[in-house]
């Protein structure tokens, strides 16, 4: 049985949101890694059931929207057969971020083999199903740009065999040799779930601080964060790009799937890195990706907003589209279409919530 705990409401394929749109399904991507294949059928299964563009979220995973509900049961057996549904009881629980540049340039270490066990390791546990489908593990190849992220538990590698096993914030944890770091996260996140169930608020191991504590040999720690987004263009062979207002339409799709040569990485940034194809960003760029560190869709992101959710008061993408084209140059920027901030970036940014309209009124004066 999946993991449903509490009033625990963060979608799935097999339990998706209602939103003002249409049901949406939410795809777990452990590690955002992938490839060029998968996306293409993901597209196709988006445009015979629903709106027809994937949107990319801040834990580098994949969401449909615009959805029949219930959902239609030939478009589960459609994601699970590309793959994108490896576990029923544990599809929501499958959270994993790690480094996206891990393996192909910087950091210490190849983190994506871990990230296959721990996913692997994951979902052979029953009882791990029953984990908030918030709970989130962070696996950082020692460049610091996932650690610095809010997530529950987490790696840091100092080096190929070693790094820190990090405890509710990038800023605690303990010495860890990288052989078994997988085993001990998945026996933390058993404990974690037994401590959590005599809280009833407990939704994170941040909540815990005392079962933290706890912890034998968990200490604080002083490393460097990032909290930077994945660097743009042409990257050891790499195409780097960024995917506007985080929906990669059907062309869009269309594009990576016919120039991705090999695996393909979701980034937190809500982007995409193309292993071996740097030689065309001339061919994803001419499809409205954005390889470019200059544009200004580089530093724009906005929750989904009106007329998609409920809770919006303004339609974000507009002012996003309107900023972008204004030509400005402008900080890191995220624009919420109400005071819940969805997928806010962690890193510094200027955050325009609605309804402070009358602030974004004189930055984009003609979107409405
Ligand atoms: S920030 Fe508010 S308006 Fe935007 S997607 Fe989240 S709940 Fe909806």
């Amino acid at each position: 049985m999946a993991g449903v705990t509490r009033a625990d409401r963060c979608p799935g394929v097999l339990r998706p949101h209602l939103a003002q749109d249409g049901a949406v399904a939410r795809i777990r991507v452990p590690g955002g890694q992938t490839n060029g294949k998968a996306l293409g059928t993901l597209s196709r299964i988006a445009q015979e059931f629903g709106s027809g563009d994937l949107q990319l979220t801040s834990r580098a995973g994949l969401q449909l929207r615009g959805l029949p509900d219930p959902v239609p049961t030939g478009l589960i057996a459609a994601v699970r057969r590309v793959g994108f549904l490896p576990s029923d009881s544990h599809e929501r629980v499958r959270n994993i971020v790690a480094s996206p540049m891990t393996g192909l340039s910087g950091g210490v270490a190849d983190v994506r083999p871990l990230v296959a066990s721990l996913d692997a390791g994951l979902c052979a546990k029953p009882e791990l199903a029953w984990l908030p489908s918030r709970f989130l593990f962070a696996i950082d190849d020692g460049r610091g740009d996932v650690s610095g992220m809010p997530f529950d538990l987490g790696y840091r590698a100092v080096d190929p065999d070693h790094g820190w096993l990090l405890t509710g914030s990038g800023d605690q944890g303990l010495p860890v040799a990288a052989g078994t770091v997988v085993e001990q996260l998945l026996d933390l996140a058993h404990r974690f779930l037994a401590a959590s169930r005599r809280s009833a608020d407990a939704w994170h191991v941040r909540d815990l601080s005392n079962w933290i504590a706890s912890i034998p040999g968990v200490r604080a720690i002083d490393i460097a964060h990032v909290n930077a987004a994945t660097p743009l263009g042409a990257i050891a062979g790499a195409a780097s790009i960024r995917v506007p207002l985080a929906l990669l339409t059907p062309a869009q799709a269309a594009t990576v799937e016919a120039f991705a040569a090999g695996p393909v990485v979701i980034t937190p940034s809500r982007g995409l890195v193309l292993l071996g194809a740097a030689r065309h960003l001339s061919e994803l760029t001419a499809a409205g990706l954005v390889a470019d560190p200059a544009s200004p869709w580089s530093a724009i992101s906005a929750c989904v907003g009106a007329p998609f959710c409920h809770s919006a008061l303004i339609n974000t993408r507009a002012y996003a589209t309107a900023l972008a084209r204004s030509g400005s140059r402008l900080p890191r920027t995220h624009i919420s279409g109400c005071e819940r901030r969805c997928g806010a970036p962690t890193g510094d940014h200027v955050d325009l919530v609605a309804p402070t309209t009358l602030r974004l009124a004189s930055l984009v004066g003609e979107a409405r």
